[in-house]
């Protein structure tokens, strides 16, 4: 069953394009990481994807309602006096259910202990788990998440995928992620973009690695040449 569609989308930053005739289906169930170039348009479909952003051309159809987004680089000042579990909640109405809630996603994302921590005082694996309860807050059949793993330690990268894999047990997840080898563990479909869109499977890709190694770029260049016949 689909829980997204996209069809024909364009979209364009006053004069530059970014994105040119997208087509995307994403399943329930689907674990699918969005892999491509700094630029290539990860961040904007996943703009479009939340309304974020509205298309220039085409459309995006989002069979679900209640989604959960990770962005980028969460701006947040990581030294702001503020608890674990108040992060958990911020910016969501305050409801006497509220605490039931942000325990139910702390204990999601393997958190629940540290509640009452600063978030000063976590790591960046730990911090980003944050993020990722708090969009989990209101328990979204849907969660997308942009590069949850940069700038973190391999060990708390690890982690976090192990974390999606554990969500995507009764989640869809869409994922942005430069850690090709970590991705090809844990996702069933991945698309490359680069201002269009190549879609693989991941056991096809894997058939293709039969080193022990990945050459990241050598990968990137593969995955752009090999025409999307499962697309
Ligand atoms: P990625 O996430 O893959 O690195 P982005 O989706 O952030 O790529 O950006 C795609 C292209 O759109 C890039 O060329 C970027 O410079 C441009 N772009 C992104 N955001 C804006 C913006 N707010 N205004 C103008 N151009 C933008
Ligand atoms: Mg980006």
């Amino acid at each position: 069953m689909k829980i997204l569609e996209i069809k024909n989308l364009s979209f364009s930053y006053q004069n530059q394009i970014a994105l040119e005739n997208i087509n995307l289906d994403v399943d329930k169930g689907d674990f699918l990481a969005i892999i491509g170039p700094n630029g290539g348009g990860k961040s904007t479909i996943l703009k479009l994807i939340t309304s974020l952003l509205k298309p220039t051309k085409g459309e995006v159809k989002l069979f679900e309602k209640n989604i959960g987004y990770v962005p980028q680089n969460t701006n947040i000042n990581i030294n702001f006096p503020i608890k674990v579990k108040d992060v958990v909640s911020l910016g969501f109405k305050n409801n006497l259910k509220n605490q039931e809630k942000i325990e139910d996603a702390l204990e999601k994302v393997n958190m629940l202990d540290f509640a009452d921590t600063k978030i000063a005082n976590l790591s960046g694996g730990q911090r980003q788990r944050i993020f990722i309860a708090r969009a989990l807050f209101n328990n979204p059949p849907l969660l997308i998440l942009d590069e949850p793993t940069a700038s973190i330690d391999v060990k708390g990268q690890e982690n976090i995928y192990k974390l999606l894999k554990d969500l995507n047990r009764d989640k869809t997840i869409i994922v942005v992620s430069h850690d090709i080898s970590v991705i090809l563990k844990y996702a069933s479909k991945v698309a490359y973009i680069n201002k269009n869109i190549f879609m693989h499977r991941v056991p096809e890709l894997k058939s293709l690695d039969d080193k022990e190694h990945f050459c990241e770029v050598e990968l990137m260049s593969m995955l752009e040449e090999c025409s999307c016949k499962n697309s």
